[in-house]
């Protein structure tokens, strides 16, 4: 029912098959109201779309039996996809609802919708831990009996709640995963996204997506803002709903993919999606209002569209997160959800995959939190754990890549290779301030130590990651002597870092500060030297 194609961190590109044909995603579902339609169904499948939303509370308070006798499909004249929503976002909003959540299954059953959601009960934000425990306990028991009913051909959404409560979530998702719902869905999130926390949706979607199967989509309610899709997705969301486009184009406001724009107070339209290309600035304000919304909103939807495709074209390159660097700078927010996305690395690394097409971009030490990054460190102390060699050599970064085939690097094994023959093999060579921190030239070869870009100076600030894990590889490596050699535009933190962690363990140290470049044949003669000297020392002792 649900293919993955291409996966980058917990983003996927997938196939979705309903009754109705199959759903690319991920993919935003735009909300049709069938009694103000601004944009059409009939539009918004020649625009693309291939899934819309509709309210089946709506449905079955204004139109019941028009939609129970001739469907969805027909009444809405829309070939694709047809979600429904239950009304849980009505019963947020108005506290109550007039209908059960038998008649609304029910209802969904008969008007032949593809997608449906059963009428959960929404936490909410804020929310009392009291009144979000009894939402989550209310939905769950809602979430049972859907399966002693009749579910009709459409797949069943089970969705999330418990709010910011975050162990909560966690338990609504576990107890929601075990039941065999086709989909599920994180509730709750919209007040959440109308107040820019999306830090704490990044929390939400992390307490709910460790918990629910990789096989079933995950849904993201009322997220309809193309800044933060790269967000959702990179945390595991497949499909999205919103009416915002239509509800910002009512307000005059011209979304952009890092954010939102007043549509008066602009001199360009800065987009050429269909509408935009057709139109000036003064075209758009001399409109008849009606007209000037409806052009807003496709322009929204374009938007959207634009940049659901761009996340795709991202996962498939294995660039999403560099896609997600780029959106932390469109909000504060983003920046701070960024920060938050370091902490949940472990979980990121889970989806992205050992070796991507493309290097990996670093631009500044933020990218060094990246899970490629994060792999890599965890390898390099896996490995050298177990290698028992005597001897560690800090070197800074050579001046090309790959390291073991740059001059620098062969001309300094060559020199080593002079003083100490077969003993070679008793050194452990490391380059350090890479924005990956150590890389043994022995993993020279694993992505993304050869296959990365990084800005001149960067090494400045990767310095500090560098320092930080060469105590505890001193430690693990289990060697009895450690060589430094420096690079004169460096601190000195490794230096630092080593020449501490040595002396605790009573190990040899050496650091060789070249006058000339590191890398002349006098300076690697030197230093080649120095190493001969320290392991003789090593051995006798
Ligand atoms: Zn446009």
């Amino acid at each position: 029912m649900f293919e993955v194609r291409h996966h980058d961190l917990l983003g996927r590109v997938g196939r979705l098959r309903t009754r109705r044909g199959v759903v690319e995603t991920p993919a935003l579902l735009p909300v049709v109201n069938p009694l103000k339609q601004l944009v059409s169904p009939q539009e918004l499948w020649e625009m693309g779309f291939r899934a819309i939303m509709v309210n089946a509370y709506l449905l079955l308070k204004s139109m019941r039996e028009e939609v129970e006798s001739r469907g969805i499909h027909e009444v809405l004249g829309f070939e694709g996809a047809i979600m429904t929503d239950s009304g849980a976002y009505q019963l947020l909003v108005h506290g109550k609802v007039d209908t059960t959540p038998e008649e609304i299954v029910e209802f969904q059953v008969k008007a032949g919708s593809d997608v449906a959601v059963i009428l959960d009960v929404p936490t909410g934000y804020p929310a009392s831990r009291s009144v979000a425990e009894a939402t989550v306990d209310e939905t769950l028991r809602r979430a049972r009996a859907l399966f002693s009913l009749d579910r009709g051909e459409a797949l069943w959404v089970g969705p999330v709640q418990g709010g910011a409560w975050l162990n909560l979530v966690e338990r609504c998702a576990r107890e929601m995963a075990s039941l065999p719902f086709d989909l599920h869905a994180l509730g709750s999130p919209t007040r959440v996204m109308e107040q820019y926390l999306f830090d704490l949706l990044v929390d939400m979607l992390a307490a709910a997506k460790p918990h629910l199967p990789l096989s079933r989509p995950l849904h993201l309610f009322g997220a309809g803002h193309p800044m933060m899709f790269s967000l959702a997705v990179a945390l595991g969301c497949d499909l999205f709903d919103s009416a915002s486009y239509a509800l910002y184009a009512r307000q005059g406001r011209y979304m952009v993919d890092h954010g939102t724009l007043r549509a008066e107070s602009l001199k360009y339209l800065p987009c050429s999606c269909a509408v935009c290309s057709k139109l000036t600035v003064e075209e758009l304000r001399e409109m008849p209002r009606v007209e000037a919304e409806r052009a807003l909103a496709k322009h929204n939807l374009y938007v959207c569209l634009a940049e659901l495709k761009r996340v795709k074209q991202a996962i498939v390159e294995g660039r999403l997160w560099e896609l997600l660097e780029a959106r932390s700078r469109s909000h504060p927010s983003m920046g701070a959800a960024l920060r938050k996305l370091r902490e949940l690395t472990p979980l990121l690394e889970a989806g992205t995959p050992i070796s991507k097409p493309k290097g990996a971009f670093f631009h500044d030490a933020s990218s060094m939190h990246r899970p490629e990054a994060y792999r890599f460190r965890r390898r390099v102390k896996e490995r050298l754990s177990f290698n028992h060699r005597k001897l560690l050599l800090l070197i800074p970064p050579p001046p090309s890549k790959p390291y073991t085939r740059s001059k620098a690097v062969k001309r300094a094994l060559k020199e080593l290779h002079e003083v100490l023959k077969d003993e070679l093999s008793l050194i452990e060579i490391c380059v350090y301030a890479t924005p990956l921190g150590l890389v043994p030239l022995e993993l020279d070869e694993v992505y993304p130590a050869s296959q990365h870009e990084a800005p001149r100076g960067l090494e400045v600030e990767a310095e500090g990651v560098s320092a930080s894990e060469v105590a505890d590889l001193i430690d693990s490596g289990g060697f009895e002597a450690v060589v430094y050699l420096h690079l004169p535009r460096l601190r000195g933190l490794v230096h630092d870092a080593a020449l501490k962690a040595c002396l605790e363990r009573g190990l040899g140290f050496k650091a060789y500060s070249p006058k000339a470049s590191p890398w002349s044949p006098r300076s690697l003669k030197e230093l080649a030297s120095l190493v001969g000297e320290l392991l003789k020392k090593a051995k006798e002792a």
